[in-house]
């Protein structure tokens, strides 16, 4: 299948770093959903949030995996095969 994710190297923590995130919150600014980075366990916005934080730590990182931090979604998504990305450990909560 062509949609499978070739990344998954990447996955190397499911410990996000934060609970907020920090970019917008330095800048004053809010978001809507938060994404957390699973090669590092940076939190970041999401592409319906005005910085799109998210997008710009994988831009900057290349790190392609992130796993929704949203109560109640479980999903992953590698932005270099634009799919999501399926048998991750969840994320574990905050601490
Ligand atoms: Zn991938
Ligand atoms: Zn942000
Ligand atoms: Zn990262």
């Amino acid at each position: 299948m062509s949609t499978l994710c070739t990344h998954l190297d990447f996955v190397q923590t499911n410990a996000p770093t934060s609970r907020v995130c920090e970019e917008c919150l330095r800048l004053g600014n809010t978001w809507i959903h938060l994404r957390v980075c699973r090669t590092c366990g940076h939190v970041g916005c999401c592409d319906d949030s005005k910085n799109r934080h998210a997008r710009k730590h994988f831009d900057a990182m290349s790190h392609p995996i992130i796993t929704s931090m949203e109560p109640g979604e479980t999903w992953s998504w590698c932005f270099l095969d634009r799919t999501l990305v399926k048998g991750l450990t969840r994320l574990a909560p905050f601490k």
